[in-house]
């Protein structure tokens, strides 16, 4: 059977840089070999030059929103009401092809409406459209009062439980909303814990109680589901690990104690930091001249107001990048994801995350095992096989031009990603094998 080989230029396992006569040999859908002792290739096999290329495993974006896109998902509260969800289809279709053409094989869905994520998920398997694997997420869970919830803005249409937002008060409410999504095939459960995390500061209360949380993991663990949960408050994020729940999204106010609980927990956190920087910046530059801060809290606010604002999402986050390195040093699972497609920052903009992290002091090398070895892990079983070039995992391989191991910015062109393999397919083919 024909076979792909690669040999000839650098080799990113997912954790460490290979010895450089390193051989890595793919038949079907698993890599079936990697060393330096490899058989003669075959007439049938289809031999891969790594010369000035880094050959890794597929990347896994850990936080991602199918249906946010141009001119569509912005408006909040309702992100994904205000678009006709056949044309939010076709938003999520293009996201999964940018995802791949930048060497993303794998995505964790972080909420969306109208099923988006299984509606794609089943649009690849089907061939209809390309993209990376798809573990479809829930619509945001949410209790009354969220700040996303329709019930504290634009309350008098009705619209709580549309597009990203579904609402569930009460532990039996929570129960039947994830049965209800995950028997529609969502994998894994969004719930919202507190405000916070970019556009708004951090309360030291949540919108969900312990019971609730609690059922919630249940609910999802004992149909096989994961569950992640939109977390940036301090008692949140230790409420969230000791339920159980498997992806802590942002954990901006993470103190020690939350530390202890997401590391005995062995908890995924995203800290998806890149959105908070563009806010800041944003808010930075903003004109008051031009009228009201346009991201706010419903109604346009004074100057004074949004300053006030603006100004304890500051503190917020400083204290978030004064946490930074004393997470990861403590050995949290860290993982690359953000609310791409959202204001400012468009699908494909993955560098910039990566890139942030590295200005913070995270190695190049650190930031490739989250956005693979790591990204994997936060998929639970579905990422039992990936996330590592070793024998017999599943072949999701991509080829750099570079060394993405000492350089994050080959990520920023989707020109550099000359090959993407998935499962062994050959999706993406810059260097004319087939
Ligand atoms: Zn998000």
């Amino acid at each position: 059977m024909a076979r792909i080989i690669f040999s000839g230029g650098k080799v990113f396992d997912g954790q460490d840089v290979l010895p450089g006569d390193t051989t890595v040999v793919v038949d079907g859908d698993r890599i079936v070999q990697v060393g330096s002792a490899v058989a003669p290739a075959g007439d049938e096999d289809t031999l891969v030059d790594l010369t000035g290329k880094t050959l890794m495993p597929g990347m896994v974006q850990c936080h991602f929103h199918t249906g946010f896109g141009p001119d569509a998902g912005n408006a909040s509260p309702y992100l994904g009401l205000n678009m006709p969800p056949a044309y939010l289809g076709m938003v999520a279709a293009k996201n999964g092809q940018i995802a791949l053409d930048f060497g993303v094989t794998s995505i964790i869905g972080s909420s969306n409406g109208d099923l988006l994520d299984v509606c794609l998920k089943e649009a690849i398997l089907l061939g209809l459209t390309k993209g990376p694997r798809v573990i479809p997420c829930t619509r945001e869970i949410m209790a009354s009062g969220d700040a996303a919830d329709g019930d504290s803005r634009s309350w008098f249409m009705g619209i709580q439980n549309h597009g990203l937002a579904r609402r569930a008060d009460g532990v039996e409410e929570v129960r039947q909303a994830i049965r209800e999504e995950i028997g529609r095939g969502c994998e894994i459960v969004k719930i919202s814990i507190s405000n916070g995390h970019g556009s708004h500061p951090i309360p030291d209360w949540n919108y969900y109680t312990i019971e609730e949380i609690q059922a919630a993991v249940d609910a999802a663990h004992t149909r096989g589901a994961l569950v992640r949960a939109h977390c940036p408050s301090r008692s949140g994020i230790i409420d969230c690990a000791r339920a159980g729940v498997d992806i802590i999204d942002h954990a901006d106010l993470i103190d020690d104690e939350g530390i202890e609980a997401v590391l005995k927990a062995d908890a995924t956190i995203t800290p998806s930091l890149l959105w908070t920087d563009r806010f800041m910046s944003f808010a930075g530059s903003w004109d008051f001249a031009l009228g009201p801060f346009p991201i706010g809290d419903g109604f346009p606010e004074s100057q004074a107001k949004a300053e006030a604002r603006i100004e304890a999402i500051r503190r917020d986050s400083e204290y978030t990048l004064g946490m930074f390195s004393k997470v990861r040093e403590a050995g949290v699972r860290l993982v690359l994801g953000d609310d791409y497609g959202f204001a400012m920052m468009p699908h494909g903009d993955y560098a910039s995350e990566m890139a942030l992290y590295v200005k913070h002091g995270v190695e190049p090398i650190e930031v490739m095992r989250w956005a693979t070895r790591n990204g994997a892990r936060a998929m639970g079983k579905h990422g039992a096989d990936l996330g590592a070039i070793e024998e017999g995992k599943l072949a999701d391989l991509i080829v750099v031009d570079g060394d993405p191991t000492s350089d994050v910015e080959v990520h920023r062109n989707p020109a550099n990603v000359a090959l993407v393999v998935k499962a062994g397919v050959i999706e993406k083919d810059l260097l004319s094998l087939q």
